[in-house]
């Protein structure tokens, strides 16, 4: 594939160059081997479960600015025990097939553990963004879901992709609108193919900070645990503690406003490709969105000092470390450093298996991926919900709550004799809309998730750490799929 120049002056070469570590499919195997040996399920089945089903490598063509340039692409369907497949779209130089392949692998342990009923996939093309135009983006875009729709690889009830590093909305809507082209009409769930839309084509509210907000919603339902947290020294609360962010994208981004209006957590740092910045009295987290909106770097935000290796943050002391940017930033290299005393995975991989190791020796408390980002699937797993029953969360329910809500309210002044505010009628009054639903949704899913699998450790002595149980409540639910499908007798 030609070279191109970048098309913006701030424009990165990407974010953090691969490092020479572990394989992340190795990586992610290593965590598989680790939690089947405690559980009693026969070899046969644990490695079906821990192979990726199908893999569909392909290359397309498209042309760009008058040359023929060829795109390197995956869709990876780790397991196909539950349908259709769910899993983002990554658009990235670095995306290769191992990559892939680990992030779909997640993908089903993560749909497992929140109770999506859903397989796991992932899909990748090798193209950094950032060299392109939004029309070329867009033709990229639209060859890629095509090849996938030629290969039964997308659908709402085979494969439903969604944004992951590199896509969003937007090519959330492309992919949505090829699919419609292809099946001209005739499916009506055609809608239901993709999640992470915008609201205007068939999107759900909340679907965009989904994965931030649930990364916000399982740490300080973690944090509020005093008997779990006591092993570690850790005291209770949410508020106050001191934390630091790798990423300031979608997840990272979220995730820290959240933590600092919602839970009143503080943020101190933030680490980004280009620099990091540092302030030990925290950082407005709207203030440094301001900042680089204006100026396109978090870097030189006057009111922290800037650090040209943003990496440097990830062993700055802290109570909570969020890395939520890419796969194999804290390997055996950076670990034995790392002073923070949670690690709270917003980004898929962020820990190789090597430096667990390092981490629980030196009594880390790590909240794993699979649990903790899982926010985005469950809330595309509303989305697509939405999409083929073809209703708004809300739309049926909405006025006659409100109308109960206001009959109740004046028969408690008939019979007090006291009469409420207008805030306070409004607040009591108001019904709940789709944004609210899907809140109310993604909290329950995340403490239910959490308490089912310290459940699981606690019953089990033989699990020693929170990946481990994640893994085994995992292996569980797709092992009884399995055997209920009679595969395995
Ligand atoms: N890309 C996201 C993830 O890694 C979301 C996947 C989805 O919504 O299907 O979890």
């Amino acid at each position: 594939m030609a070279k191109r120049a970048s098309l913006k002056s701030a424009a990165r070469t990407e974010t953090l160059a691969k490092p020479s570590v572990i394989p992340f499919f190795k990586s992610v195997e290593e965590n598989f081997n680790k939690a089947v040996a405690v559980t009693k399920y026969p070899q046969g089945l644990a490695d079906q479960i821990r192979v990726c089903n199908s893999v569909y490598y392909f290359q397309f063509p498209v042309r760009i600015r008058g040359e023929i340039e060829v795109f390197e692409a995956w869709r990876v369907e780790h397991s196909q025990h539950k349908l259709p497949c769910k899993g983002g779209i990554r658009f990235s130089e670095l995306v290769d097939q191992d990559e892939v392949m680990a992030l779909a692998a997640l993908m089903t342990f993560k749909c497992a553990i929140v109770h999506v009923p859903f397989g796991g996939a992932k899909g990748g093309v090798k193209v950094n963004p950032h060299n392109y135009t939004t029309e070329e983006l867009e033709r990229i875009t639209r060859r890629y879901a095509s090849q996938l729709v030629q290969k039964n690889f997308i659908g709402p009830s085979v494969d439903v992709p969604a944004p992951d590093y590199g896509t969003g909305e937007r090519e959330m809507a492309w992919i949505a609108d090829t699919y419609a082209t292809f099946t001209s009409g005739e499916d009506i769930n055609a809608m239901a193919c993709v999640t992470g839309k915008p609201i205007a084509q068939g999107g759900v509210r909340g679907r965009k900070e989904a994965t931030g907000l649930g990364v916000f919603y399982g740490l300080r339902h973690a944090l509020s645990k005093s008997k779990d947290l006591k092993r570690y020294g850790i005291e209770a609360g949410i508020a106050g503690k001191k934390i630091i962010i790798q990423g300031f994208g979608n997840v990272g981004y979220h995730a820290a406003k959240f933590i600092q209006e919602e839970g009143d957590g503080i943020i101190i740092g933030v680490a980004e490709w280009d620099g990091g910045v540092y302030n030990p009295k925290g950082i407005i987290v709207e203030e440094l969105a301001e900042w680089r909106r204006e100026n396109g770097s978090i870097t030189g935000f006057p009111k922290a000092k800037t650090l040209k290796r943003g990496a440097q943050l990830l062993e700055y002391a802290c109570d909570v470390l969020v890395p939520a940017a890419l796969e194999n930033q804290i390997t055996i290299r950076n670990a034995p450093r790392i002073k923070a005393k949670i690690i709270a995975e917003g980004a898929n991989g962020p820990i190789t298996s090597q430096a667990e190791h390092i981490l629980l020796d030196k009594g880390v408390f790590i909240l794993p991926d699979m649990y903790l980002n899982a926010g985005g699937v469950t809330v595309s797993y509303f989305e697509w919900l939405k999409n083929i029953s073809h209703i708004r969360f809300g739309r049926m329910g909405k006025r006659f709550d409100e109308g109960v809500q206001k009959r109740m309210i004046d028969s408690i002044e008939s019979l007090t004799g006291k009469m409420f505010s207008d805030k306070e009628r409004k607040m009591l009054m108001t019904g709940a809309g789709e944004r609210d639903l899907v809140y109310s949704g993604l909290e329950d899913t995340m403490m239910f998730a959490y308490d089912e699998i310290m459940d699981l450790w606690r019953a089990n002595k033989k699990v020693k750490d929170m990946r481990t149980a994640a893994y085994v409540s995992a292996i569980d639910k797709v092992a009884t799929a399995y055997m209920q499908l009679g595969l395995f007798p």
